[in-house]
């Protein structure tokens, strides 16, 4: 199978790697030339540019930062020079608008496309272990599982066009609403004179229960695998978060649906980031509800 790669920074890098390391022909293009030789030296073939990357192409996958990259690259390079049997997967976290855009474009192209946010970090992408929400036509999915696999742990298919990216920003958004309230009834349990192992041990199974908490608890000791053990380095980093939420409080605004606990959340970690944590783990933010920053490094 011929892949082509393009977007090949922190998550893309080790999905592209995933790929060559899966025997499959991988022509490799990113504006970053410290990008492009971490793809080579993994196995994929250097292209000149995303025309010459794509013009050979079974399918064409792209991970790049926001919806206007995709657009672009999409516009000027994938729908004029790919083959029209060229399978297109856009793994990128954008927006639903974009996704769609992009998807009707294809259509209208003649191609068949998907939209494929990922959950998992860095560390996922280099093991492959990956979940995908795909957004796609239905006929279209088994060919899409086929292409990913080498970089899932599990691939689910949302809906239409669209769909991954909308399942991707609501999970998100309860994500990091349900943060803030694990951290809001830690920092409380604290100042009532709770021991944090006990009220874990009651909570994780009472009705306060959920991932935040039994997965990934912003207090060290209860998830000794949990970012809050480790001074809040790796993980899933406070500027990522807040790119989710903004996608999401967008998302809602356009729909007219209200968020209001997404809008404080949203809120809460740009105040975060602006005060200079954006590359700490998003469970931080249990620091900043304290009033205890003096305590992040
Ligand atoms: P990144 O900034 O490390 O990588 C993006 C890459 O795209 C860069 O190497 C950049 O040079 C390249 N690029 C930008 N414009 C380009 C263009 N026109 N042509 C070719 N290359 C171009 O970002 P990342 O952390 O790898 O994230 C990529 C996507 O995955 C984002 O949408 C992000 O929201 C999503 N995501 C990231 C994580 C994570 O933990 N990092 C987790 C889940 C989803």
């Amino acid at each position: 199978m011929r892949v082509t790669f393009i977007g090949l920074g922190n998550m893309g890098g080790g999905m592209a790697a995933r790929q060559a390391g899966a025997q499959r022909a991988v022509a490799a293009f990113d504006l970053s030339e410290a990008a492009m030789d971490r793809a080579a030296s993994a196995g994929c073939a250097r292209a000149g540019s995303a025309i010459a990357a794509v013009s050979d192409a079974e399918v064409v996958i792209t991970m790049l930062p926001a919806g206007e990259h995709v657009r672009r690259v999409y516009a000027d390079a994938v729908l004029p020079h790919a083959p029209k049997s060229a399978l297109l997967i856009d793994c990128s976290t954008i927006d639903v608008e974009s996704a769609r855009l992009v998807g009707e474009q294809a259509r209208a192209a003649g191609f068949r496309f998907a939209d494929a946010p990922v959950s998992g970090g860095t560390a996922a992408a280099d093991t492959g272990a990956l979940t995908f929400m795909v957004g796609c036509d239905e006929a279209d999915f088994a060919d899409i599982e086929v292409a990913l696999q080498p970089m899932a742990r599990a691939i689910v298919r949302a809906g239409d066009v669209g769909s991954g990216q909308a399942a991707k920003i609501c999970n998100n958004m309860l994500l990091g609403v349900s943060m803030l309230g694990v951290a809001e009834a830690f920092n409380l349990a604290e100042a009532l004179g709770l021991d944090a192992q006990r009220f874990f041990d009651i909570a994780s199974k009472a009705s306060g229960q959920c991932w935040s908490m039994t997965s990934y608890c912003p207090v060290p000791g209860p998830v000794p695998a949990a970012p809050s053990n480790r001074g809040f380095e790796g993980g899933f980093a406070v500027a990522m978060m807040l790119k989710d939420l903004k996608l999401a409080q967008d998302a809602a605004a356009k729909s007219g649906v209200s968020t209001p606990m997404g809008g404080q959340a949203e809120a809460l970690y740009a105040l975060f980031a602006r005060l200079g944590y954006s590359g700490k783990d998003f469970s931080a933010i249990i620091r900043l509800l304290a009033g205890r920053l003096d305590t992040l490094a």
